[in-house]
């Protein structure tokens, strides 16, 4: 892997779901892109503490993971289904386009998150075989989206069937960027407390026998 390039549907996304994996794979030389599908327009307000523009809170959060890149969109948060599946894929295909990653990093279709799910198929049509020049696909899981998403019904859940293995420094980024998200963590048992997000690290390491790690789906592989 040389360039990758991570498709989110909100900031905050990306550091939940692989920002260990972020600064392990920045570490190791991989150019690391995001793009972001939606800024915040303060529909969530009350739950992002502190936070009042979203894009300066993306920016800081992957100063520290070492993404070089970032785009966002403007799209409204929780009405990607009003922008229509097409419309994504554009977007999605374009910043494939201009940055040509060759390998991906998305939303699970299983979360619940309508706009993961959206984003989820743009990621996958933007980096189909081909022209595209993405050789490896994978997704990752947003705690709660995911957990929420399993809680109600949707079948298959996230299916993990690649680890990634984190240090402690790895973790310990991941947290401060999501720190960049709000002056402070969420208080346990909240799935953005610092507890919660050790916890998720230490369980997918357990699946591996390894002690912390994160876990994606891989969708697809070209060697
Ligand atoms: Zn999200």
């Amino acid at each position: 892997m040389n360039r990758l390039l991570v498709v989110a549907a909100h900031g905050d996304d990306e550091t939940l779901g692989a920002g260990g994996t972020i600064a392990r794979l920045a570490d190791e030389g991989v150019t690391i892109g995001l793009c972001v599908l939606t800024n915040d327009d303060g529909s969530r307000a009350g739950v992002r503490k502190g936070v009042t523009n979203r894009g300066s809170a993306i920016e800081t959060a992957a100063k520290i993971l070492g993404i070089e890149r970032v785009q966002v969109n403007e799209f409204g948060d929780n009405r990607l289904d009003t922008v229509g599946q097409l419309e994504l894929n554009r977007v999605v295909e374009r910043e494939v386009r201009d940055f040509e990653p060759d390998a991906m990093f998305t939303t699970a279709l299983s979360d619940l998150s309508h706009d993961h799910q959206l984003v989820s198929r743009a990621a996958r049509v933007a980096g189909r075989s081909g022209r595209s020049g993405v050789r490896e696909i994978r997704a990752f899981e947003v705690r709660s989206a995911t957990d929420t998403g399993e809680a109600a019904g949707i079948s298959p859940g996230f299916r993990p069937n690649y680890w990634e293995t984190l240090d402690e420094d790895h973790l310990e980024r991941k947290l401060s960027a999501l720190r960049a998200y709000g002056e402070e963590l969420e208080e346990w048992p909240n799935p953005r407390s610092v507890r919660a997000v050790r916890a998720l690290a230490e369980y997918r390491g357990s699946q591996v026998a390894v002690p912390l790690a994160e876990a994606f789906e891989l969708i697809r592989i070209v060697r």
